[in-house]
């Protein structure tokens, strides 16, 4: 029987009214939006600072963007993925350019789930184990196989009331409330070296890659501490274990570079994205592949194709939105990105609520906590108990103009906005969220 939520998400032809929205229903009807702005049916507009679910990079109604897809639709809107097409071809060269180091094979798929499931199957084929470890707390996607993947309890609890899980095993993230450590540095040796444990545990010849988000991102925009992921990359070649970055958020200047591993220094051996890289006017995602991992794949004719993957004008619309964050998006992230965490950290000293801000480049989260109890309200105000006041915090904003999004767990408020946002867009969304903080507590 479908609970309240999805009855009106069916009744709006919505698929996924967020779980974080308030359920008496202030979800605004979005008809139209221009760069870091949105409109609802009513014309009341709201600086977009979740980016829709932290996609939407380039902003909204690029024109160089809706051209491509115009264009393409024009000349031919389909060609099948088991044939050449020349948008499909640019996109994949053009992906191999910009991902790290020897990543340059491109395999395409549709959404964010399929990419990490298509990740995993190759991982597992050329590495001929069959076992995946993503971190607690994080988020894979919603399908059978990525939804196993994912370490996000509500994820998870909803695939095994329906469903077996996959099985995939967890670790813990590099958060300082996971370890006992008294430096950044010591937090990284901690949370690696843990890594290597549930590794070893598993049985490093049945374990077939690590796979994790360079920054959290709806599971809390969290950065692992310097040193961690080189760390990891030691860990993984000792192991013969292959590392998998999941970009789905953090690809296409979310973090200030290309992707989050570049943010990090470090190189993958596989690659997953999706949302930017056509900044979601159309859905694309895929894998990009170390060559020699590529060539392994090739050579075994690996064929798990899918209709809808690497659809042409998906292809057209990645190849403008990556010259769009070329031609100046990223430099924008770039430039206005310190102000934004200058603004957000203001928060964090004024109000005794907010616990920690942590993020980078434009991708943040403002946690909350009880002051007294040092306990995430979303505990102790889940269920019948009353509404979650970080929930409160996000209507209070969004009725003084600016949205933004929820994390997994729903103790953070994530800020996102679309990379063309200026610094004046940024001190009214961040107004707006304080305002909502002293309306609320
Ligand atoms: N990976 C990460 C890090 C995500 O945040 C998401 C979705 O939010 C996914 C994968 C799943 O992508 P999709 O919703 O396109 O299946």
């Amino acid at each position: 029987m479908a609970n309240e939520g999805s009855q009106r998400a069916i009744a709006t032809g919505s698929t996924a009214i967020p779980h974080w929205y308030d359920p008496d229903g202030d979800v605004p009807t979005i008809v139209e939006g221009e760069d870091a702005t949105v409109y609802d049916d009513e014309g009341t507009a709201y600086l977009d600072f979740q980016a829709q679910l932290y996609c939407c990079n380039a902003g909204h109604s690029n024109d160089v963007i809706v051209e491509a897809m115009t264009g393409q639709a024009e000349r031919i809107p389909y060609v099948s993925s088991a044939k050449h097409n020349d948008a499909r071809s640019a996109l994949a060269r053009r992906l191999g350019e910009i991902a790290p180091g020897s990543l340059s094979d491109v395999l395409f798929a549709v959404s964010g789930s399929e990419a990490n499931e298509l990740a995993c199957g190759i991982a597992r084929r050329v590495q001929d184990a069959p076992k995946v470890l993503t971190r607690w707390q994080s988020y894979h996607g919603g399908t059978y196989g990525a939804g196993s993947l994912t370490g996000d309890p509500n994820t998870r609890a909803t695939l095994e009331r329906h469903a077996a899980t996959t099985g995939a095993g967890k670790f813990l993230p590099p958060l300082p409330e996971c370890f006992d450590a008294d430096s950044p540095e010591e937090l990284a040796e901690q949370a690696a070296d843990h890594v290597e444990f549930v590794i070893r545990n598993e049985g490093p010849d049945s374990v077939a890659a690590v796979l994790m988000e360079p920054v959290g991102g709806t599971s809390g925009a969290y950065p692992a501490p310097p040193g961690y992921f080189e760390r990891l990359r030691e860990i993984c070649d000792e192991h013969d274990v292959l590392l998998v970055a999941d970009e789905v958020i953090t690809g296409f200047g979310r973090c200030g570079e290309w992707f989050g591993v570049d943010t990090e220094g470090i190189r993958p051996d596989l690659l997953t994205f999706a949302k930017g890289v056509t900044s979601a006017y159309v859905p694309l995602a895929g894998v990009v592949l170390d060559d020699r991992i590529g060539e392994t794949i090739r050579a075994e004719e690996f064929d798990l194709g899918q209709t809808f993957a690497g659809h042409p004008v998906a292809c057209a619309a990645g190849l403008a939105a990556i010259g769009e964050y070329e031609d100046g998006l990223i430099g924008n992230a770039n430039a206005v990105g310190p102000h934004l965490e200058s603004r957000l950290r203001e928060l964090e000293d004024r109000y005794e609520e907010v616990r920690t801000v942590r993020g980078r480049g434009l991708l943040w989260s403002v946690v909350f906590a009880d002051p007294v109890t040092g306990e995430p309200f979303h505990d102790s105000f889940a269920g019948d108990e009353g509404e979650n006041p970080v929930a409160a915090v996000r209507s209070a904003a969004q009725e003084r103009g600016a949205l933004f999004g929820g994390g997994r767990p729903d103790d953070q408020v994530i800020v996102s906005p679309p990379l063309c946002v200026t610094e004046s867009e940024i001190d009214e969304a961040v107004d707006a969220l304080a305002a909502g903080v002293e309306a609320t507590f």
